[in-house]
């Protein structure tokens, strides 16, 4: 409770940023990240890329390669928990392909217990923290979407995997299993508040979103680049949703794109939106870092 009116106070709109460590096996070690503070990140950019030098770029809180998925997910828990208070909670990962978008929120391919992501940690806490009754299927307007009565952590898991599968999947020049599309789970939960019998309902979006990445034009061509450009669209549209929310403007732009629409009633009203920033601590992808950290920055 304290911690909801600390938000309310500071407004709904939180930005993380994740820089990921290098893989093995990699061959360039070096990097871009010049150094970390509890919530900023300089970045050091040669001169290549116009005046050599640093940018600091600050947020509400920035993670280094050597986070723990157990340390990230202690500071998301929070507002987890506000979903029990009725609040509409939605979580953004957003990065090029191959920064650890899909690492954050579900975890590395072969997972153990300590590498579960975001997702898993937040609806095994909500099914601990409430006990769950039954589910109904009221107010879906997805099309094509389908709502599952869940009643365990496992159920949902299941699901997720489901959907993980049925995601677009297609080669890039970035990256051979790189995801063309959004990945979104959405948890609505009702409860009533056992003191006053006020039912609350809330709810919880956890959206993998696809790679940032600029795709060059004279790579790819057709459906591919009509594809491209309209990943490029959705993610600006809800770029400027979020800058106009914080901004507190009186127009919001949700009807730009599909994803925004989807998401306004979760955008909107009493929401907490978080927005998960990924990192590559390469200096090949200083480019995509410094266009992902200026995204970021507009909607913090
Ligand atoms: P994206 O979803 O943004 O394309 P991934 O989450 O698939 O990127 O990450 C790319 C690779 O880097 C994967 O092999 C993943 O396991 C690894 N990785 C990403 N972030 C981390 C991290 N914080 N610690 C260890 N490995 C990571
Ligand atoms: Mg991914």
């Amino acid at each position: 409770k304290l911690y909801n009116q600390v938000q309310d106070l500071k407004g709904s709109i939180r930005v993380y940023c994740r820089v990921r460590p290098f893989l093995p096996g990699q061959k360039s070690v070096l990097t871009t990240v010049d150094h970390l503070e509890e919530s900023t990140i300089t970045i050091a950019t040669p001169s290549k890329y116009g005046k050599e030098g640093q940018k600091s770029f600050t947020f509400n809180k920035v993670f280094g390669p050597s986070a723990s998925q157990e340390a990230v997910f202690a500071d998301t828990q929070p507002l987890i928990r506000s979903v029990l208070d009725g609040y509409n909670v939605c979580i953004f990962a957003y990065g090029q392909t191959g920064s650890g978008k899909t690492f954050t929120m579900m975890g590395p391919n072969e997972l153990t217990d300590e590498s579960l992501g975001v997702n898993y940690r937040a609806l095994s806490d909500l099914f601990h923290l409430s006990k769950i009754r039954n589910s109904s299927q009221d107010g879906i307007n997805v099309p094509e979407a389908t709502l599952v009565p869940v009643s365990t952590t496992s159920d949902v898991i299941y699901l997720m995997n489901i959907g993980q599968k049925n995601r677009a999947v297609s080669a890039t020049a970035m990256n051979d299993r790189s995801s063309r599309s959004h990945s979104c789970l959405t948890v609505h939960v009702q409860g009533k508040d056992l003191t006053s019998g006020v039912t609350l309902r809330g709810s919880m979006h956890l959206v993998d979103l696809a790679g940032s990445e600029r795709i060059d034009k004279s790579e790819v061509t057709g459906d591919r680049l009509k594809e491209a450009q309209h990943i490029n669209k959705s993610l600006s549209a809800l770029g400027d949703v979020i800058a106009s929310l914080s901004q507190k403007n009186n127009h919001i732009p949700y009807r730009n794109s599909k994803l925004t629409q989807l998401l306004q009633d979760a955008l909107g009203g009493q929401a907490k939106t978080l927005m998960f920033i990924h990192i590559s601590p390469e200096l090949e992808d200083l480019g995509e870092t410094l266009s992902t950290l200026k995204f970021a920055e507009r909607v913090a």
